[in-house]
């Protein structure tokens, strides 16, 4: 059942006043220089607010107050117990809120309000939920000396937590750095994407009536060249979480090298493939799935599963279930909970996603979607499309398209479709599809990725490590393992 109706979304998204300062000592504030940007709702082009643009300057006063909290040791002292207390807090705020933050997120990159509501923020509930209740359950180690010696090994909070995050799940983003990072100690300043800042801002606003101390979580939105590059040079972070293009992923680690070294961690790109075995169960589940796997927000996703390999002998059969599931998946209106796609985050990003599929048609045979479409004559929508009979060079196949484009590519046996699979400069994520348990063991050890999905595409939660391996990023979000970039081990020697 739907969480409301188009017109009570509707209705809700008419009274919503988002909020558009920087978020700084638990308050919302203009920037230092006085400009604005537009966040634009790319369902309708209307602008939804003139959002405080954060430059250099505004980072500096960020990353100061941040600095003086964690120095005062108003969060990096709390007990464990009491940091778990407020952010549980805010996992409940989050859900309380649940409409309002859907809203945001929908309105402001174009992902249908319905799976804002059932997915984004209930998971981002979720993570801070998970990592609240983590903190106080992680004891610290006492090394094996001999008599007259005691050493200690202890975890610490690094201190000022810079994250940059893009525009894909913009909640979700923010929140898996954030929930980490504060529930370790540290204070945080986030830069969310300038596509989609107005969740990140009303997030922090909660932290703060949960109880998180003002300061300790500071929000500064604005642009990458300016404010985001202006973080990763601060010689005054400790630690640099981005979530991101490999591109710029690759400038945070030369930011740290000209500026005080801090550490960089880095979620980035993918061409995630999924490969389906004709000795495959279940086919009926293995299209849905391939075909969620490429559509679901538009395609706009780090691990989507772009590339799908397909055993030759099961290859036509495939492609003709794949057709008949993209039309669960046109285009339309974000606010309308029937909608599976919604609208693409922003013109560029709308224009990238078309020139790879006229390129692509050049390249390969388009045998769905392809095109560009309105929705009540306005908006920036992209119909869900299939190449069937890719080249594994081409360039479909090769670059990260983030859009609802799916590339199929036919192999003859598993050592070609492993081989082609891990053709790629990235290894984010991988599924495949098999009844046979020794192919599904072999081939997960052959595949490079961070996340190997069996019959199933995109596993995920927050017991479990998320990240790449070779360009699609460096550390791990979720999970424990988390928690090891927020912190630094101590040893502390004491002999008696
Ligand atoms: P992007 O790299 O353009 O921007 C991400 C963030 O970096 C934004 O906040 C942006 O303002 C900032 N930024 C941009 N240029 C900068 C610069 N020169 N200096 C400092 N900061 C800068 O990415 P995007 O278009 O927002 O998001 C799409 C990308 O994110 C895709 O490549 C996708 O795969 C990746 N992504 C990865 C994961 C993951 O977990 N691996 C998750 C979601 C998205």
């Amino acid at each position: 059942m739907s969480v409301h109706s188009m017109k009570q979304w509707s209705d809700l998204a008419a009274k919503l006043k988002p909020a558009d300062g920087m978020f700084l000592d638990g308050q919302f504030v203009a920037s230092a220089s006085g400009k604005t940007f537009d966040s634009i709702n790319p369902a309708t082009g209307d602008v939804l607010a003139q959002v405080a643009e954060g430059d250099a300057v505004d980072i500096d006063r960020a990353v100061s107050l941040a600095r003086a909290r964690f120095e005062s040791g108003v969060w990096a002292n709390e007990s464990p117990m009491n940091r778990k207390s407020v952010l549980l807090r805010l996992a409940e705020l989050i859900r309380d809120n649940l409409d309002e933050l859907a809203l945001l997120d929908s309105l402001d990159m174009g992902k249908p309000v319905e799976d804002a509501a059932t997915i984004d923020v209930p998971g981002s509930a979720l993570f801070f939920q998970w990592y609240a209740e983590a903190i106080d359950k992680i004891y610290d180690e006492v090394a094996p000396t001999g008599a007259g010696d005691l050493a200690m090994i202890t975890r610490e909070p690094l201190g000022v937590v810079g994250a940059v995050v893009p525009w894909n799940f913009p909640l979700d983003m923010a929140t898996w750095k954030v929930s980490a990072a504060l529930a370790a100690g540290n204070s945080v300043v986030l830069k969310p994407a300038e596509q989609s800042p107005l969740s990140a801002l009303r997030l922090a606003q909660l932290a703060v009536e949960a109880g998180v101390p003002e300061g300790v979580f500071n929000v500064v939105p604005g642009y990458g060249e300016t404010a985001g590059k202006a973080l990763g040079l601060h010689m005054d972070v400790d630690c640099l979480a981005f979530t991101g293009s490999t591109p710029v992923g690759k400038m945070f680690q030369q930011y740290a090298g000209q500026s005080n070294m801090k550490q960089v961690w880095l979620e980035t790109g993918g061409k995630s493939p999924n490969l389906v075995f004709a000795d495959c169960d279940d086919l009926e589940a293995a299209a849905d799935m391939a075909a969620f796997g490429i559509f679901f927000n538009q395609g706009e996703v780090c691990s989507a599963n772009s590339r799908l390999l397909v055993e030759r002998s099961i290859h036509a059969e495939f492609v003709e279930m794949l057709k008949s599931r993209a039309p669960n998946f046109q285009p339309g209106n974000p606010l309308d909970p029937a909608s599976k796609m919604g609208a693409i985050v922003s013109q560029e990003q709308h224009d990238r996603i078309m020139s790879m599929i006229e390129g692509g048609k050049k390249d390969a045979d388009c045998v769905v979607g392809g095109n560009a479409v309105l929705i009540d004559n306005r908006g920036l929508y992209v119909e869900p499309t299939i190449f069937d009979h890719v080249a594994p060079d081409c360039t479909i196949a090769r670059d990260e398209i983030f859009g609802p484009v799916l590339s199929v590519i036919p192999f003859d046996h598993e050592e070609e479709a492993v081989r082609i699979a891990n053709d790629t400069i990235y290894g984010l994520a991988a599924s495949l599809w098999t009844g046979s348990l020794s192919r599904a063991h072999r081939v997960s050890r052959q595949l490079r990725a961070g996340t190997v999905s069996v019959n199933t595409v995109d596993a995920l939660s927050p017991m479990t490590p998320f990240g790449g391996f070779k360009q699609s990023g460096i550390g791990r979000d979720l999970s424990l393992h988390g928690l090891d970039k927020y912190t630094a081990l101590k040893t502390t020697w004491i002999k008696y």
